[in-house]
């Protein structure tokens, strides 16, 4: 990205922009000194466009659970339900929980030579255990169904505490554990984790306004307040945006990559479907499953909130440091369900690629669309209102 130090006025600046299968908006920009920076914006020619994503998020209505209960002769911690916002949250929600368990009055024989099996390899199971081994427990299992191609390595990676759910009573409970959770993947970012070195860098993030970008609670605790910016995309189209300099980018396949590593010499992983929580054969549980948490608990609140994602492939990474996320609103789908639209674009990478095979855009929200209801057409609006968004005819 690079960065223009000349400070105008921009009263000529405002621009349309009509997404796809959305109602008309008019962007305008107020007479009002402020810093322009130029962003260049990717190549979204067909050529271009890599693999398609499909995945759901784990929504939990009401808030994710984070927990312990007796379940029978188990004593179980459950974290899951992390809607949109899993990446965001997982290292401070294995750390809340790890510690809600070891401090429960029904975990007083718990030994760090204890065994535990963490269900689940996603990001919060793979944390749930790289945190557990922190706290010096050295007798863990990963027990899942799948450990490749979850929706943990499909996420966008972008650190902001939205899409989810929650009843304002869990809201400081949230706020804490986003607040550790950035200072985890801001030490990652500047190279002073002990364990970790790549996976998160820090990046400009780039949103319509304060409220949506869910980072103001952030700010002052762990992040410099937001300043109001026009991006100029070199295409004629000038957008005014709100910029957080020091957004969090989370590179989600590669971070799994990490973890993965760093775990294998420490825990067991065992590939197995768990049909209910008593077939396991350790007393203590944490019940990281995502989405198959609904099933294991019975919990109705569980719901698929649907995503579509398309890589992108020879772009020049120098151009790619920044994340954008902007929201269309409601619309239908071709098969009558609601969707939520979306532009993001953030600068992924999946492991075994080029490497200028980077950058992802995205995004819907679908809410009870299951894989077998993938809504291709999707696909397409997507890619229409990200070349719209940027002034690429395209
Ligand atoms: C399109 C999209 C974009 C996203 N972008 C972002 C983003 O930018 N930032 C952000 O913070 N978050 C983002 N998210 C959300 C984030 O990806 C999720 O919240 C997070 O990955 C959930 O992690 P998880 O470990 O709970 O679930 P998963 O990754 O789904 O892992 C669940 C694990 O549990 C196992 N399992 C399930 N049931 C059982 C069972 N019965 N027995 C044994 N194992 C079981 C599965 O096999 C798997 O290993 C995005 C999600 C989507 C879909």
């Amino acid at each position: 990205m690079l960065k223009s130090l000349i400070i105008v006025s921009l009263s000529s600046a405002a621009c349309l922009f009509a997404p796809a299968g959305c109602a008309q908006t008019v962007s305008t920009t107020a007479t009002a000194a402020l810093e322009v920076r130029r962003v260049e914006p990717p190549d979204l020619s067909d050529a271009h466009l890599g693999k398609r994503i499909l995945c759901e998020r784990p929504m939990r209505h009401g808030a994710p659970r984070l927990c312990v209960e007796q379940v029978g002769d188990k004593v179980v911690a459950h974290d899951y339900g992390h809607g949109g916002s899993g990446w965001t949250l997982a290292p401070g929600s294995a750390e809340y929980v790890d510690g809600l368990l070891i401090a429960s009055p029904l975990a007083k024989d718990l030994r760090t030579d204890t065994p535990i099996t963490v269900i689940g390899a996603g990001v919060i199971g793979l944390f749930t255990a790289y945190d557990l081994c922190q706290k010096g427990y050295t007798n863990i299992t990963v027990m899942a169904e799948r450990f490749d191609g979850l929706t943990s390595h499909n996420a966008g990676g972008l650190l902001a505490p939205v899409s989810m759910d929650n009843d304002p009573a869990m809201q400081s409970v949230i706020e804490r554990i986003g607040l550790d959770a950035y200072r985890f993947y801001a030490q990652v970012a500047r190279g002073e984790h002990p364990h970790f070195k790549t996976g998160a860098v820090i990046v400009p993030a780039y949103f319509d306004d304060r409220k949506e970008s869910g980072l103001e609670a952030y700010v002052g605790k762990v992040m410099k307040p937001a300043k109001d910016v026009i991006l100029d995309f070199g295409t004629g189209t000038t957008r005014r945006m709100v910029a957080y300099d020091d957004g969090i980018f989370m590179d989600t396949a590669v971070m799994m990559q990490s973890l993965t590593d760093w775990l294998k010499p420490r825990v067991k992983f065992v590939q197995r479907k768990v049909q209910r929580l008593s077939d396991v054969e350790t007393r203590f549980i944490v019940d990281c499953a995502g989405l198959g948490a609904g099933a294991l608990n019975g919990d109705a609140a569980m719901v698929p909130v649907q995503g579509h994602l398309i890589m992108l492939k020879d772009q020049d990474p120098a151009k790619l440091r920044h994340m954008i996320l902007v929201y269309f609103g409601e619309g239908k789908t071709a098969s009558g369900m609601k969707v939520k639209r979306s532009f993001y674009q953030f600068p992924k990478h999946l492991p075994d690629t080029g490497a200028a095979d980077v950058g992802v855009v995205g995004g819907t929200f679908i809410e009870g669309a299951g894989m077998d209801m993938p809504n291709e057409d999707e696909f397409r609006i997507l890619i229409e209102n990200a070349r719209k968004f940027y002034g690429l005819s395209r």
